[in-house]
């Protein structure tokens, strides 16, 4: 079975009953209200939020594309997606979620 969804940031299969959620590629804050979403593995969208803020996201991060080649973002999209596809790690907490 290959129609689950790809998760856009570690390109792994999103299957049913695994934490997604819908990163709006312009954060709302940032106009991006009714504006593209990607839906992503809960984890790759925590970790997109630890790592930037809204306005860096809206700059210049506001294409999956971009986001893997954020140097920090890209180590931890390369990390996860050696793990399973129903992989939570336990995210250290930081500020921004
Ligand atoms: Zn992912
Ligand atoms: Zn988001």
């Amino acid at each position: 079975m290959s129609d689950d969804p790809v998760c856009p940031l570690c390109l792994r299969p999103i299957p049913p009953g695994v934490p997604q959620s819908l990163h709006h590629l312009i954060p709302k804050l940032k106009g991006g209200k009714g504006g593209p979403t990607v839906l992503v593995h809960h984890i790759c969208h925590k970790e997109i939020h630890a790592t930037l803020s809204e306005a860096e996201l809206a700059r210049d991060y506001a294409t999956p594309t971009a986001l893997r080649a954020h140097p920090r973002l890209a180590k931890f999209f390369a990390w996860v997606a050696k793990r399973p596809p129903d992989f939570m790690s336990k995210v250290p907490k930081r500020k921004r979620g």
